[in-house]
């Protein structure tokens, strides 16, 4: 019942030049997955130029990031509503290089998924463990913390206009993913949680893998009944690496 969503995160990479070039490879790619199978989030700078590549495509594109305030003096910062002025579907809320890097708690992560929701932008709500943690067996507790912090704030209908997606730190960028089996327990996990409090919501609600996923690996990884599709760093800017992974999710 739903569908598979594939997701590029560029993070701080990109220009011009290649971005036209990865883009319509990605458009040309990627046909057959149709509407709402890919994505990719893109630089701030960029919004516009994929805005123009990707309007009246099968892609869509959103940030990485955005405020959790409206308007006002908060210098460097981007709000939600700025984000739907250039065409932004979706937005990254919560990855593990903005909480650990930028000091993004789960409160303002919280916060973000509001302000995102509010704009009519679709969160992308990252949570994960870090090595300490999963080492110290405490994976569930965190990710239901991250959870649950946002589901207080909103309330566990919100999460249906939302994607979650379960991203293990000790995965990011490192090359080690996690195996299909050790990925599939924390997202059964999630998916049985938010089914505690609204089964419906927890039916339709997509959750995607992400961390050091490649083409190699992809297919095995969205086999797994409760992997909607991944979210995809490094491999995403490598055109043939990120079409071969959404096409592992047809
Ligand atoms: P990598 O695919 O480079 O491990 O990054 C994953 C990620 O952080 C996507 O948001």
């Amino acid at each position: 019942i739903r569908s598979k969503l594939v997701a590029g995160n560029w993070k701080m990479h990109g220009g011009t030049i290649q971005n036209r070039e990865l883009l319509n490879a990605i458009i040309a790619g990627t046909e057959e997955l149709g509407e709402g199978g890919v994505a990719v989030f893109v630089p701030y700078p960029y919004l516009s130029q994929s805005q123009s590549i990707l309007q009246k495509t099968h892609v869509s594109w959103g940030a990485q990031n955005v405020s959790q305030h409206d308007k006002g003096a908060y210098t460097g910062e981007v709000s939600a509503a700025m984000l739907m002025d250039f065409g932004c579907r979706y937005v990254i809320i919560g990855h593990s290089e903005r909480r650990a890097l930028y000091g993004e708690d789960s409160r303002t992560v919280a916060l973000k998924f509001k302000a995102a929701q509010a704009a009519g932008l679709i969160p992308v709500l990252c949570i994960g463990e870090t090595l300490d943690q999963r080492e110290a067996v405490i994976t569930e507790q965190v990710v239901a913390e991250q959870l649950d912090t946002v589901i207080e704030l909103v309330g566990i209908n919100a999460l249906a206009d939302s994607v979650l997606a379960y991203e293990p730190v000790w995965a990011i960028g490192t090359g080690k993913t996690a195996t299909p089996e050790q990925a599939q327990d924390v997202h059964g996990f999630i998916r049985d949680r938010i089914a505690a409090s609204n089964p419906e919501v927890a039916a339709e609600l997509k959750v995607l893998y992400g961390g050091s996923v490649k083409a190699s690996n992809a297919a095995e990884l969205f086999a797994m009944p409760d992997i909607d599709g991944g979210l995809i760093g490094g491999a995403s800017l490598i055109a043939d690496e990120f079409i071969a992974i959404c096409n592992a999710a047809r």
